[in-house]
């Protein structure tokens, strides 16, 4: 899959995302991230990407012509339009079945504003998605753009070493994923539940879901709600615990 990142701040993203898990993905070719400067595409001497809105008010605007004109050149090098999610708070807010939705593309763009934001136009003609990491205001969107690439890449296959782990970690079935514990089997004086040293496997499955649905009733009871996959031997268990659907 190949991302491609539309920024003022080209370094901030390559750095962030060249390390870990996603570096070596993109070492074995699984992922490619490239970062685009917008400011290459200003058609001034001094490089100027910013200016004043139109009708006053704070701070400064990025313009429309270096935007358009980094995504024209960008997709005629790809040879078509690929989905462009411009990040910003006022999008939809991403979550895990967002993430699922855009592993399936092969190529990817992100424009990353910053200042006041772009000029409303440029959106108009190049942006295909809206996508907000949450209801809080940042600088740039750079961030928000690392964020989502680094959770779709783990989709990808292959990038990660078991790929049964994104399959059973927190919101892939709008349930929070149980406790987990490593060696020693005591710390400080903290036993590792007994059914985990059992070895035997019914119980633990059983253990862990039970787990996982009390760890989401507690932090995240808006998930149970619109949880899909719930068992009767589930929703059972919630009742026992004061759950009602
Ligand atoms: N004036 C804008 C508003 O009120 O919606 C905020 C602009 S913000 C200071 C600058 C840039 O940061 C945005 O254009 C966007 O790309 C990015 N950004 C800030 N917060 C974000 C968030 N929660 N999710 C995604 N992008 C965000």
């Amino acid at each position: 899959m190949n991302f491609y990142v539309m920024t003022l701040f080209p370094e901030m993203v390559s750095s962030g995302l060249s390390a870990s898990i996603l570096g070596r993905a993109s070492e074995r070719d699984l992922l490619s991230v490239e970062t685009i400067n917008i400011r290459d595409y200003a058609d001034n001497k001094h490089n100027k990407v910013d200016d004043y809105p139109y009708g006053g008010g704070a701070g400064m605007l990025m313009q429309a012509q270096p935007v358009v004109d980094a995504h024209r050149a960008l997709t005629e090098r790809i040879g078509r339009k690929p989905r462009t999610v411009y990040v910003t708070p006022w999008g939809r807010v991403f979550d895990q079945k967002i993430a699922e939705d855009l592993a399936q593309e092969e190529d990817l763009i992100f424009l990353c504003g910053h200042y006041e934001g772009i000029d409303e136009r440029a959106l108009e003609l190049v942006a295909t998605d809206y996508l907000s990491i949450g209801d809080y205001v940042l600088t740039g969107g750079e961030l928000p753009a690392m964020v989502m690439i680094d959770c779709i890449s783990r989709l990808i296959p292959g990038v990660l070493h078991n790929d049964e782990s994104a399959q059973t970690e927190s919101f892939t079935d709008d349930l929070l994923e149980h406790p987990q514990y490593s060696r020693p089997e005591v710390f400080e004086g903290m036993e590792v539940p007994p059914v985990l040293l059992s070895g035997h496997h019914k119980n633990i499955e059983t253990w862990r879901r039970q787990q996982s649905l009390l760890r989401t009733l507690k932090y995240r009871p808006d998930l149970l709600q619109k949880a899909q996959g719930l068992t009767k031997a589930d929703l059972a268990f919630l009742k026992e615990q004061g759950f009602e659907p």
